[in-house]
């Protein structure tokens, strides 16, 4: 048996979870069929494990203790899924501001503490014990194969850091993963990485949007002609033209997903190629409330909050993840999934131009206008005080000024009148230190 065949095995599998005091497989598994049951199921699923993780909270967490207590909220009487927006929301802030001793637990599991890093540059941390990070990764199986892609299949993989554990790098070999920097996108590396994929005759792609775009976009110029079956996105925003030139590239679907840093896999693509994003109910509730906390209607932009439902080493209850999306008017798929269906995820709320008019300018917004203009190479918008916009742009060779002013006119007439616009012309713009390019950037939330 060769060795992989051998690694794949599932009581293997099975040996490395309890090795690693994790449950990835069986939570692959429990996962894998949940997302059949109907809808009423799953609610009551979720309102049973919302109960036990109120009182977990309550009794463990005295951060939870002392702000329910502070509203006057009994938590006997939040009994389902329905009850939820009886509690406050909480926020980044309020977390960092008692962490670690008053938000966190101690729970039978190995923990970790994780960094992600707002908007600020300020890095928030969270602590995830194993058993929600097995569920977390179980997910992220299950969003993979979403995009078609079975345990043994390769997969080209890109990521921010190379320094892979030993417990990593048997990983790789067990999923047969080959990874790759997303830091270097030059010419000459994603030529290698072609090539890597080519030789090996590897089908699945997967990585932050922005380095898969670049892959085909590399592939598009050499005239390399390869057949992908399916290809997964994380970590940031895919834009439409990003996904175009994916699919068209590569000849396959790409699967979108959505999950944060604080060990939440939220969302992923619904395989039969709707584009829209089924939820992972068991471990999630997804809600969207407005700037004064209220429930938006679905189908209307809000900000999203975040309820893990498994409590771990610290429960996140109605968390403010700072990012803005919409559920799907229709609450059923035609795939029979049970889980419910969000309709996009837009972003994160820095990323949203918040005008002096009170509109909202999503980074698709600026995307949709700067697309029908390929005389512009790159863009990005900046956003200081409510009522100015700089916007940096990097013309391509012999390009006309003059278009500057037809943007300008139909930022104005979209956007808001009241905006005053910048322009400011760079021979470059630097990407973000961790690859990842932001479009927009407002500094006024
Ligand atoms: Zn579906």
């Amino acid at each position: 048996m060769p060795i992989r065949k051998l690694l794949l095995n599932s009581w293997f599998l099975k040996a490395a979870d309890l090795l690693s005091r994790q449950q990835v497989m069986s939570y692959h598994s429990f996962f894998s069929q949940a997302q059949w049951w109907p809808r009423e199921k799953q609610l009551s699923y979720q309102s049973d494990k919302l109960r036990n993780l109120l009182q977990v909270s309550v009794k463990e967490v005295s951060f939870y203790r002392n702000l329910y207590a502070l509203h006057g909220i009994d938590v006997n009487l939040i009994k389902t899924v329905d009850d939820l927006h009886k509690l406050p929301i909480i926020s980044k802030k309020d977390l960092k501001a008692c962490y670690p001793d008053g938000c966190t637990r101690k729970t039978n599991w190995p923990v970790k503490e994780y960094f992600t890093s707002g908007s600020s540059g300020n890095p928030f941390a969270t602590m995830v014990d194993n058993q929600t990070m097995s569920q977390a990764r179980a997910l992220m199986l299950l969003r993979a194969n979403y995009s078609g892609w079975k345990q043994g299949d390769a997969v080209f993989q890109t990521g921010m850091s190379l320094q892979r554990g030993v417990v990593k790098k048997i990983k790789d070999l067990v999923f047969n993963t080959y990874y790759a920097s997303a830091f270097d996108l030059s010419d000459a590396r994603l030529d290698y990485y072609l090539d890597i994929i080519k030789q090996k005759n590897i089908k699945y792609l997967m990585g932050y949007p922005g380095s898969m775009f670049a892959l085909a976009n590399r592939a598009r110029e050499v005239g390399l002609n390869l057949d992908i079956s399916g290809v997964v996105t994380w970590g940031d925003n895919l834009f439409e033209h990003f996904r175009r030139c994916i699919e068209e590239q590569f000849h396959c679907r790409v699967t979108d997903t959505y999950g944060c840093g604080e060990g939440i896999q939220v969302a992923a693509q619904c395989p039969d190629g709707n584009n829209k994003y089924h939820i992972f109910m068991p471990h999630v509730i997804v809600e969207i409330v407005d700037d004064t906390g209220m429930l938006v209607p679905r189908g209307q932009l809000g900000n999203i909050l975040l309820t893990c439902l498994e409590p771990g080493a610290m429960p996140l209850i109605r968390y403010n993840v700072g990012d803005v999306g919409r559920m799907c008017v229709v609450e059923t798929c035609s795939c029979g999934r049970g889980y419910d269906i969000l309709e996009k995820i837009e972003g994160r709320d820095s990323d949203i131009i918040h005008t002096p008019g009170g509109n909202k300018l999503i980074v698709h917004f600026f995307t949709g206008i700067f697309e029908y203009y390929p005389q512009i190479a790159k863009f990005r918008v900046h956003q200081s005080t409510i009522d100015e916009l700089n916007i940096q742009i990097v013309f391509q060779p012999n390009a006309d000024e003059n278009i500057l002013e037809d943007i300008r006119k139909e930022i104005l007439e979209k956007g808001d009148k009241d905006l005053k616009i910048n322009f400011d012309l760079l021979d470059d713009i630097a990407e973000g230190k961790n690859g990842k390019r932001r479009f927009v950037i407002s500094d006024i939330r």
